[in-house]
């Protein structure tokens, strides 16, 4: 892993994602080596176009952090890298960074795969209106496979419980939701006791990472591949194939009344105009 210390004029983004104004990323690059990893596009736009993405992180330095209490605003920690990744255990960039906001306005989550967040509790409990999210996509078998330096899913389903006891609102975000190998309803279950509410997000396939899931499918599932691969052959069958996926969604989720949940498909009408 190639580190970096990089001078960061600001940490605060303005965003076009739909459920957020700002994001913040402590880091550039990530080390969980997710295979599915649609922020693999910023190497190309953050100096590191010749590196693969999860080989190099940039840790950002020396920013000040805007005097602002963000009234109202929507404030998303970890859109294009984990904060927790395993070098915030030694470099404590987020855990700083949670101590600006403690005086902060604004509605504020992190996502994490990673227990380490718990560390962070005696923060994280200062901070006026924060959830903690935690991606979960497969199993802790498939996840070796998918998502191969994060932490296990079941660590962060126990993460979550811990975090739940402690007070701290968390929420799951079962992304990204793999054809034929997430069971969503199942990862739904082993949360609902603990979660404010559930995320759903897709598979959306496009750049450099369709052809590395691909591989990893053909190699280890060649039964399944064909199946899979026909859902991202055309734009038709890919709205197909969601459209419905979408719709059994929103049914099992009426068996969960008390549970609200909230869809991230289709990347596009994630965006603001
Ligand atoms: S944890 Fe998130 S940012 Fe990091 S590699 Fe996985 S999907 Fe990408």
């Amino acid at each position: 892993m190639n580190v970096n210390h990089v001078n960061a004029h600001s940490i605060i983004t303005i965003t076009k994602l739909k459920n957020a104004d700002f994001t913040i990323n402590p880091y550039i690059g990530c080390t969980h080596g997710c295979v599915y990893c649609y922020a693999e596009y910023m190497a190309r736009f953050t100096g590191h176009k010749n590196e693969k993405w999860c080989t190099f992180l940039d840790v950002k330095e020396n920013y000040t952090f805007p005097d602002n209490k963000f009234q109202d605003k929507n404030i998303l920690i970890g859109s294009a890298t984990d904060p927790y990744n395993h070098f915030e255990k030694q470099f404590e960039k987020t855990r700083a960074l949670l101590w600006n906001l403690t005086d902060s306005l604004a509605h504020i989550e992190i996502l994490t795969k990673s227990p380490l967040v718990l560390r962070d509790i005696d923060v994280l409990s200062q901070i006026k209106d924060i959830k903690v999210g935690f991606s979960l996509s497969v199993d802790d078998e498939l996840a070796r496979l998918t998502e191969p330096f994060a932490p296990p899913p079941s660590e962060r389903i126990e993460a979550m419980r811990a975090l739940h006891a402690a007070g701290i609102t968390v929420f799951a975000f079962i992304s990204p939701i793999i054809p034929f190998f997430s069971d969503y309803q199942t990862i739904v279950k082993s949360v609902e006791k603990y979660a404010s509410y559930v995320g759903f997000e897709n598979l959306n396939l496009r750049g450099g990472f369709k052809a590395d899931v691909f591989n990893v499918i053909r190699e280890h599932f060649p039964n399944i591949f064909q199946r899979f691969a026909s859902i991202y052959f055309s734009r038709q069958a890919f709205y197909k194939f969601w459209r419905i996926k979408e719709r059994e969604i929103h049914e099992f989720m009426q068996t969960m009344e008390h549970l609200p949940h909230k869809m991230y498909f289709f990347h596009d009408d994630n965006k603001k105009d």
